[in-house]
């Protein structure tokens, strides 16, 4: 076993700190990353204080992160794919079952044993996973994802878990090109979903409660900008909608939304609110309208999403931030108050 730096949660009420955990030794098909880049996602958050007791309770000591970048240090003897130098991603999952049929569908997140990056039982130490605020980190080789050689890493980071979470959606809906696609809330996914969708050739409309965000919107990649709350507006957008990506995990009024989308039309959720969204059928059934949920992506979808970045040479919005002030982004991440994801250098873990 390895002795490795990270910053861990001793409990829901703790800080995160800096700690020592251990990392297993590179076996065969394993590949060992010196992380250099780590996204915050709002999982981590609720994790650390474990807010989703009820559905993963948080094993303590916590350490979160699954919006991995680093470089090769290391491969096992079986390992072909990937060797030292290589610069690589890891996202939510490090390992499966292979065998499922959710697996051999390459929907590997559907897995009834999917390993996520942390919390998740750990089946080489015992105990649960330990995510990327680390120096390193030791995956199955089928789980290590390539990083475009021409993008910054920083921006990189976000792409394995707000990328994944609104390119697969958009990208399952079909061909959106020329057609109108909508956007709810512009913060780590809504920015992200407004980059993939302008890069698939949909008009796009960024739907958001905020006027101060319109100008964002528009260098983001939207060609409108709809504020939510202005009912005339929302009116005169109303059934003209092809698809719609509702990143919004605070509670909301979903049927708006669904006024909002033409025949056929589909709105697919990728925020989490904690408690249920009141749907009415009528709205659904006038026009025969679908709503539909999405988690990430399977391995071979964020591989594809990575290699489509780095054609369209799209990266997160990053601020990228020390180790040192991650409770501090924390807090500011609950506020809305990052442009438009926080990313760490991990370098500052080594020197800390
Ligand atoms: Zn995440
Ligand atoms: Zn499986």
């Amino acid at each position: 076993m390895k002795q490795t730096k990270a910053y861990s949660a001793a409990s829901a009420n703790s800080l995160l700190a800096m700690d020592t955990i251990e990392r297993r030794e590179t076996s065969a098909h394993d590949v060992q990353i010196e992380i250099l880049y780590c996204g915050i996602c709002h999982s981590d958050l609720h994790t650390v204080r474990n807010e989703w007791s009820e559905i993963m309770a948080t094993t303590y000591p916590c350490v979160p992160g699954h919006e991995i970048v680093g470089r090769v240090t290391e491969v096992g003897s079986s390992v072909t794919n990937f060797k030292a130098g290589d610069r690589v991603g890891v996202g939510c999952m490090v390992d499966s079952d292979h065998v499922c049929d959710n697996c051999q569908a390459d929907v590997e997140q559907f897995c009834p044993n999917v390993i996520f990056t942390y919390n998740s039982p750990d089946k080489h130490l015992g105990g649960v996973t330990y995510g990327g605020y680390s120096e390193s980190i030791i995956v199955d080789e089928k789980f290590v994802l390539r990083a475009p050689e021409n993008l910054d890493l920083a921006g990189v980071a976000p792409l394995l878990c707000a990328g994944i979470t609104t390119y697969s959606p958009i990208r399952r809906w079909g061909d959106i090109k020329g057609k109108k696609v909508g956007v709810v809330g512009l913060g780590g996914l809504g920015h992200m979903g407004v980059k993939f969708a302008r890069a698939f050739g949909a008009h796009v409309v960024v739907f958001t409660t905020s006027p101060g965000k319109k100008e964002d919107a528009l260098r983001l990649g939207a060609h409108e900008v709809i504020i939510s709350t202005d009912a005339d507006d929302m009116q005169k957008h109303a059934g003209t909608f092809h698809f719609i990506l509702d990143t919004i995990s605070a509670e909301h009024d979903i049927n708006a939304y669904i006024g909002m989308l033409g025949l056929d039309g589909n709105i697919t959720l990728v925020g989490a609110p904690d408690k249920p969204l009141p749907v009415s059928a009528f709205a659904l059934l006038f026009g025969r309208k679908s709503i539909s949920g999405s988690l990430i992506g399977g391995i071979r979808e964020t591989q594809e999403m990575l290699d489509f970045c780095g054609e369209h040479n799209i990266t997160a919005d990053v601020e990228v931030i020390p180790i040192q002030q991650v409770n501090e982004a924390y807090e500011r991440m609950v506020r809305s108050d990052v442009k438009y994801r926080f990313s760490i250098d991990m370098a500052t873990l080594k020197s800390a």
